[in-house]
């Protein structure tokens, strides 16, 4: 297993991002512990504790894992990494009946998902297969829009890409973990494609619910984050969105 690779985008956040897909998940210090964005792709935790170990950390540091959506590539290692810490779990009720495989495919589908290997590319489609991450991860906490998790991560409710998917604001920063609401490609804010965009009408509401905050950094579900003159960018995407453009097929 390749490591992922784990570097700064504040001073307290941390991007853990794993070669397929460019999937990131983040860590972010706050005054009562480590909180983890999303739990990557594996459902032995191994890549998020493998980032945890190269940060100097230990386990009961984390002080929450918080989930944006249930798509194996971010919510695989939510079970493993919420026993080994025993950190409480946020996400949405909607994904819960995924994320708890009460909405796991059975029969044959069900048994080729549980016989892919957790490598590379195949990690998505494991979880799309069975409709559901490997290993049913509970929810301590449902979360809904506008509450404010530790006093520091506000939920945004941005169903689209998935029915209950939340992207989380950090305050104190002003940093939009997006989840895969949107994409961050070559520090551009970008749309999703399409094909893997459930409902586009309420991913571009959602789009513009985030875009109506204070951006300073945008961390997304996959590929680099948006580090650099956020707002002139942030305020170029609003009016991109305002706009009547088609959704473009690739994103
Ligand atoms: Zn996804
Ligand atoms: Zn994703």
């Amino acid at each position: 297993m390749s490591s992922p690779h784990t570097f700064k985008v504040t001073a307290g956040i941390v991007c853990v991002m794993r070669r397929s897909y460019f999937t990131n998940s983040y860590f972010t210090d706050t005054p009562s512990g480590l909180v983890a964005i999303d739990a990557g792709m594996k459902s032995h935790g191994g890549d998020m504790l493998a980032a945890l170990a190269e940060l100097g950390r230990t386990p009961s540091d984390v002080r929450a894992i918080l989930v944006t959506h249930w798509h194996n590539d971010h919510a695989a290692g939510a079970a493993e990494l919420a026993e080994v810490t025993r950190a409480p779990v946020y996400y949405h009720q909607t994904e819960a009946l995924h994320l708890t495989r009460v909405k796991a495919f059975a029969g044959v589908r069900g048994a080729i998902s549980s016989w892919v290997p957790e490598t590379g590319p195949l990690v998505l489609v494991k979880g799309l297969l069975g409709n559901a991450p490997q290993r049913a991860v509970a929810a301590t906490h449902f979360v809904a829009h506008g509450q404010v998790i530790l006093e520091e991560f506000e939920v945004i409710e941005t169903p689209g890409h998935t029915e209950g998917h939340v992207s989380y604001y950090h305050l104190p920063t002003g940093t939009l973990f997006a989840g895969d609401a949107l994409a961050v490609i070559a520090q551009r804010i970008r749309f999703m494609a399409r094909p893997v965009t459930e409902d586009l009408e309420k991913a571009r509401r959602s789009m513009q619910k985030c875009m109506d905050r204070e951006i300073h950094f945008v961390c997304p579900g996959h590929r680099e984050p948006l580090m650099t003159n956020a707002e002139a960018e942030v305020q170029r995407f609003r009016a991109l969105l305002d706009s009547s453009t088609p959704w473009p097929l690739f994103g």
